[in-house]
């Protein structure tokens, strides 16, 4: 495939925007060559700058679960921006969503709409630091919360030490209120608890891990979560900005029948315009202002065409009742093709699936956590990403990426990618 025109209007980006794009992991350092430019998408695909197609497997990393440009959503938006596009003032719809996001997922009351799931994992824990009276919080690592300081935080000599900063900017004072556990690991997560007896204000989780891959959690391991936070008076928070009305209507407190304290949104609550949110019952909510006096606000939260989009897409997944038994039912045949043409080239992989979820990893070994998922081999997986990339098929331009599945696939189109990953794993 060529990409003249994408790498010329990359080289004009970099001169303007750092890097050449406003989200680092889009600049494919981790795979090496130049990002795509998108022209438009419908459906399964994205038509790039030079006029190819791409069946996509990132589909906006999530949101587009009903595929790009789906109608219900864009004329919405359309009619929405018609009667104007912000005003700083409640508006009817934003109760409208609120209604529907809280009927759908079980175990909230109240839910705040903010902008992107970064604000939404941040102000999570500082409504849990607030009501809880406590500082610290433990994160896993290879779990991805947003780029708020609190989060940027990897683990230093070992996983009971405080952390330490993995960006510049972060202070050390932030940093030493993250503790950070292993993904899976519940004795880890027990020793931190005894070595910060009464500080820990919250656990933060993505329930399902899918920034490291797609790591699902080990049988009782959630269940282990809860009993832990409940004894010893520390709020659970689900990190569901890609799970949450992926993996279930209810996202992954119904998927695993655990009821988490807080619970954070993102992606597809936005139906592919920025929106994030973050739930839970009264009292805890109600903590937040104007209620209470945990601080967190934002000009552009709940906007009109924002919600208009987000409405459409729950209504459409709260009314489709096999949409997420059918996408499973896609990324399993998906997930069983890939394996067969894997094994056939002897090509040492373990895929991992949860729902419509799904990620490959080049190693052989079970992927449970950030180190083993780690262990991948990266040029292995940097061939298969052009491999499949020169074959029109797109995934996610590192190997911690999770595909994520958009009912707009047809089988012809899952068909069409197996059928290149075995072209490409003869290249492997
Ligand atoms: N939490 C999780 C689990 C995520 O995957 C992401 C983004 N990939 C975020 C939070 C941050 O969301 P945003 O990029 O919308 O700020």
């Amino acid at each position: 495939m060529i990409y003249k025109r994408s790498s010329a209007l990359f080289a004009e980006a970099e001169k303007v925007i750092p890097g050449g794009v406003n989200s680092p992991v889009r600049a494919f350092k981790g795979v090496g060559g130049t990002p795509i430019f998108v022209k438009e998408a419908k459906g399964a695909y994205l038509y790039d700058e030079d006029g190819n197609r791409l069946i996509d497997y990132i589909n906006s990393w999530g949101p587009m679960i009903l595929g790009h440009a789906y109608e219900p959503v864009v004329n919405a938006v359309i009619e929405k921006a018609k009667k104007g596009t912000s005003f700083g003032m409640p508006t009817e719809i934003e109760t409208q969503i609120a209604e529907l996001a809280v009927s759908m997922v079980p175990n909230i009351d109240k839910i705040r709409f903010v902008n992107s799931g970064t604000e939404a994992c941040m102000s999570a824990i500082r409504l849990a630091r607030g009501f809880t009276g406590k500082d610290k919080i433990i994160k896993f690592a290879g779990c991805y919360h947003g780029h708020s300081d609190s989060f940027l935080i990897q683990a230093g000599s070992g996983a009971s030490t405080f952390g330490t900063p993995n960006s510049p900017g972060v202070t050390q004072g932030t940093a030493k209120d993250t503790l950070l556990a292993r993904y899976n690991d519940i004795e880890n997560v027990k020793q931190l608890i005894k070595a910060n007896k009464n500080d820990i204000a919250c656990i933060i989780i993505e329930p399902v891990a899918g920034n490291m891959g797609c790591i699902p959690p080990k049988k009782g391991f959630l269940k282990s979560l809860r009993a832990l936070c409940d004894a010893h008076e520390i709020l659970l928070v689900f990190d569901e900005v890609m799970t949450g009305f992926r993996l279930a209507k209810g996202g992954c407190q119904e998927l695993y029948n655990i009821d988490a304290d807080i619970v954070c949104f993102g992606k597809v609550i936005g139906g592919g315009l920025p929106v994030g949110a973050f739930a839970a019952r009264h009292e805890v909510m109600n903590h937040l202002a104007p209620l209470g006096p945990v601080y967190q606000a934002g000009t552009l939260s709940g906007n009109p065409l924002a919600m208009a989009a987000g409405l459409a897409m729950l209504t459409e997944l709260n009314n489709d009742k096999d949409i997420f038994k059918r996408l499973a039912e896609k990324t399993e045949y998906l997930h069983k093709g890939i394996a067969k043409v894997l094994i056939e080239n002897k090509i040492i992989h373990t895929i991992n699936r949860v729902g419509s979820m799904i990620s490959v990893h080049f190693d052989e070994a079970e992927v449970v956590d950030f180190d083993t998922a780690a262990k991948g081999n990266n040029e292995t997986f940097k061939k298969f990403f052009h491999g499949l990339l020169n074959e029109g098929v797109y995934i996610a331009p590192s190997a911690f990426e999770t595909w994520f599945i958009t009912d707009a696939l047809t089988y012809e189109d899952l068909d069409f990618t197996i059928n290149a990953v075995n072209k490409v794993a003869k290249t492997l």
